[in-house]
Order: structure tokens, then sequence, then C-alpha cells
């Protein structure tokens, strides 16, 4: 906040609520200033506030959010406050304009929050590894069950419900199971078709485990796969092996994309590699840094990053591998252990 100089500081994203407070409710304004915090929660979340909430003062609000945390503001002689842009509503902020000082400052914050929270703690770390665990096990339990005949929507509930009896709060996301030529379309939903022999079958799963994110894809082929299918799946591989060996501490983003991008291009299939390499994972499952083309900042030791390259081809398939890692000083630790090369099921 010095640094911006930003005296003043509202912070609307649950995510970097929860991140400043522990706070995990939906609805919540905490603001900051060099002396004091304060969480404004309406009275839904009082009790769930004081439980979970630390280092602030928990104020029950019953006029609405934005209404209070304005009445804060004409309190203060300063006149230069931070807001976030990006979440906050027209609507809420004129409410916050017309109930402060007139004088006031609103000044963008960007993504201060969201820079703060790229290198993650020992704590951060230990609830990311731990999500990242129950998602390989839940991953490794279900693939025998993954067979001709049965839905997408079948496996995709499996998956969920299996995360959630081993103690997730939930997935971390929808679910995608998507097989034959629905596994071209890079974040299809799952549906009601059911698996045939001979398709290939792409899993994306990832449970959240006390506030903290995992992000984790496996492929796997009905039958035994030809040569074309084996050639594209050991391409695939290969790339994301290339990316993990240029990532550590210290690296600029974008080179660690280009050394996916650039052994899918030595097998042709540079133009089937439609998405970035990788993004960050944590209190939300997709937050800085990216790993994209032309993404010029370097990767931290601490970042939880995945390293995801994909290939799609129409009417065919495709085919992507995705890892949960976390970045050290001298390269990285795969955190999502599932098995990669037992992917055909005969
Ligand atoms: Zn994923
Ligand atoms: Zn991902």
């Amino acid at each position: 906040m010095a640094a911006r100089k930003l005296p003043l500081l509202m912070v609307t994203k649950p995510a970097n609520v929860f991140y400043l407070t522990g706070f995990r409710g939906s609805a919540g304004v905490t603001i900051w200033s060099g002396t004091e915090a304060l969480l404004l929660v309406d009275p839904r979340y009082t009790l769930q506030a004081q439980e979970q909430a630390h280092g602030v003062e928990v104020v029950e609000v019953r006029d609405g959010l934005l209404r209070a945390a304005a009445r804060w503001f004409r309190k203060r002689r300063e006149k230069r406050a931070g807001f976030e842009e990006s979440f906050l509503t027209w609507e809420g902020f004129q409410a916050l304009r017309r109930g402060s000082p007139a004088a006031m400052k609103w000044l963008p914050a960007g993504s201060l929050l969201e820079n703060l929270r790229v290198v993650k703690d020992d704590l951060e770390i230990s609830q990311i590894r731990k999500a990242c665990l129950l998602t390989s096990e839940v991953y490794e339990e279900i693939v025998g069950e993954v067979r001709p005949g049965i839905s997408e929507k079948d496996i995709a509930g499996e998956l969920e419900f299996r995360m959630r009896r081993k103690g997730a709060e939930g997935a971390a996301f929808e679910t995608i199971v998507a097989s034959g030529a629905r596994a071209a379309l890079p974040h299809a939903r799952a549906s009601a078709k059911l698996l045939e022999p001979g398709e290939l079958v792409i899993l994306d799963l990832g449970a959240i485990l006390g506030g903290y994110m995992a992000d984790m894809t496996r492929t796997l082929y009905l039958g035994t796969p030809g040569r074309r299918v084996r050639s594209l799946y050991g391409s695939v591989l290969n790339a994301q092996e290339r990316a993990m060996e240029d990532l550590r501490a210290g690296v600029k983003a974008q080179k660690v994309d280009a050394a996916a991008r650039r052994s899918l291009a030595r097998k042709g299939l540079a133009d089937r590699f439609t998405h970035s390499t990788g993004h960050g994972v944590g209190i939300e499952i997709h937050e800085p840094p990216r790993l994209g083309k032309s993404e010029k900042k370097r990767v931290p030791a601490g970042a939880v990053v995945t390293v995801e390259p994909g290939i799609y081809l129409k009417d065919f398939g495709g085919i992507r591998i995705e890892d949960t890692v976390l970045v050290t000083e001298t390269g990285t630790e795969v955190l999502t252990e599932a098995v990669k090369d037992r992917w055909w099921i005969e």
C-alpha cells in the first residue's frame, strides 16, 4: 500500500478477502489502513466471520456493506483509497462514492493482492499439497472404472462424489470429462455421451481443501492405441517434460511456454496447442502467474503453477496432460502424482 501511495484500501473480491482475513463467506468487505483492519459482514455471516477471521475487527452491518464502508471512509483524514476495480459493480461504486467524502480519490488497486498471492507460504503450500494428493488418489481410484458404455457425466459425478467423501469441500471447478470428438474442445462440459472403444478421454479435475485448490488432467485411451495415438500422446508428454525442465525460480514465464510450444512444433503440432502452457493455482483455480507466450514476468520460488500442454484435433479428439507443481530454486516438485504412463484401458 505504501509503495502504491494508498493509505487506505478496500477489498471486495472474496478470494482476496479470504487471503487477508481467513473469512470464507461469499460476501464481505475488508478495509485496511496503516493501523486498522476491519471486516464488514451482514448478519448471515457474523458468526462465521468471528470464527474464521484473524487479525481483523469483525463488524456486523445491516444496511449494506458498501454503505457502511463509505461511512468508515467519511471519518478518515486520508483522501486516497484503493479499491478493486475488477470486483465492484458500477452500482456498488456509485453507492460508495455517494456515501464517502467528495474529496476522496478512488484509485484502482489493479492486481495488488493477486501479485502478493503468487508466492505461497508454508501453510498454503501444505494445503495445496493435500488438495493435490486427494485429487490424485481419487483419479487413481476411478481409472479402473472408466470403460466403454459409461457416460461422461457418470464419471464426472463419481469423481466429485469421491472428492467430497475423502474430505474435500468440493470440486475446485466443474469436472471435465470429454471423450471422442468432444475431447477436441479444451473446456468441454461432461455430457450424457457414452464412452466408446477407440476413443480418447480427457479428465480434468481438482479438489478444494481448506480453501486451496488442485488442478490435474489425464488423458486415457479406450483400447490398444495405434501408432498415431501413441505418437500424439508421446508428443504431449514430451512437451510437458520440456516445459518442466525450464521451470524454476527466476525463469521468465514465456520461456516455459516456449519450451512446450517448441517441442510440439517439432512434431508439426504447434497450431493444435491453442491455449497457454499453465497458470497459477491457489485460492482461485486460475490466478497469476500465467505461463503464456507474452508473459515477461519471472516466476518466483514458492509459486504454484500448472503445466498443461494439450493438442486438439477436430473430429479426432484431444490430449492434455496437466500437473500442479511447486516452483523451487532448483526446479519443480510435482504435487499431482497420479500415473501418466498407464494411459490406455484394454
Ligand atoms: Zn485443469
Ligand atoms: Zn489448469
